[in-house]
């Protein structure tokens, strides 16, 4: 008899492609301080490292689904998505950079639009998404926007605009430029009547988006340590000849200089808007009239 009874037989049993464990996508390296993360941790915290509150970045659907009570909206003006008006050809043509976009994003344009609820508040919002072609902004998404200011005009809404992006369509040329007046005449409006737009910038904010729409919220909110600018640190430094700063583009240094009004956790965010939205559309506050406050409810069919 021998000592040992042989198990090996028992082990060869197991198939072979059972004898792998399978981690992939189950943890996720964080970027900032390199901890292996759950990947439902994470998802937990809203794409927040727990262990260093570094800010991953996220789609327009999630920024969305984050903000709106239940994580419910409806989405409006998916139709309105970006032709080639020029006929554009970088590295490729133009109408291809556009396909493969749709197609690897899952999104039909830079921004999606939803109207929804916040704390019971109408609301309408935008998230742009860095995926799609560096969440530049076109015509469409420039007239998606407009779209967003005009809906909240008319339904007398408030309006929330996550921005995400690396500026104008160079694809587009000047019809991309013209979006920044397009929307900032839009904003002027909405100022008159009164009604709040909360900015939030995300990582990265930067180019013809910071320079409309992004800086001109009532409340210009950013996600910590968000690159936010309009020209790269790179231009900025060759053209005026002299070092910058160190993180002089980050959300901390431009709370320090007055350029953002809060930086908000990812995790407090709905929480901040829902405390802004009940200060801001306070009638007693505001001066609003109750008159208003009805039309306002007739519009949105509470
Ligand atoms: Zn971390």
């Amino acid at each position: 008899m021998p000592w040992f009874s042989k198990k090996s037989k028992q082990i060869e049993a197991v198939p072979p492609e059972e004898r792998v464990v399978k981690t992939e996508n189950v943890f996720v390296k964080c970027d900032e301080c390199e901890a292996h993360l759950y990947k439902r941790d994470l998802d937990e915290s809203l794409q927040v490292c727990p262990k260093c509150g570094h800010h991953f970045r996220i789609g327009a659907r999630e920024r969305l689904a984050l903000l709106f009570d239940g994580g419910a909206y409806e989405e409006l003006d998916a139709e309105v998505i970006s032709i080639d008006p020029l006929e554009f050809v970088d590295t490729k043509p133009y109408k291809q950079r556009l396909k493969q976009a749709i197609k690897s994003s899952g999104v039909p344009e830079a921004i999606v639009s939803g109207r929804g609820k916040v704390a019971d508040h109408p609301v309408f919002a935008g998230a742009m998404d860095m995926s799609f072609i560096g969440g530049s902004m076109g015509s469409a998404v420039g007239e998606k926007v407009t779209r967003l200011i005009e809906h909240s005009l008319k339904e007398h809404a408030a309006l929330v605009l996550f921005s995400a992006s690396g500026g104008a369509r160079m694809q587009e040329g000047a019809l991309s430029l013209m979006q920044m007046a397009k929307i900032a005449a839009a904003l002027a409006a909405l100022d008159e009547a009164q009604l709040p737009f909360i900015s939030v910038l995300t990582d990265p904010t930067t180019g013809g988006v910071t320079a409309s729409f992004a800086m001109l919220g009532d409340i210009v909110i950013a996600e910590p340590k968000a690159l936010i600018g309009f020209a790269g640190p790179r231009v900025i430094e060759q053209t005026i000849r002299q070092k910058l700063p160190k993180d002089f583009q980050r959300s901390e240094f431009l709370l320090d200089h007055g350029m953002v009004d809060a930086i908000v956790d990812r995790r407090e965010l709905r929480g901040y808007v829902t405390k802004l939205l009940n200060f801001m559309l306070n009638p007693e506050i505001t001066g609003a009239s109750e008159m208003d406050r009805l039309r306002s409810r007739a519009t949105s069919g509470d």
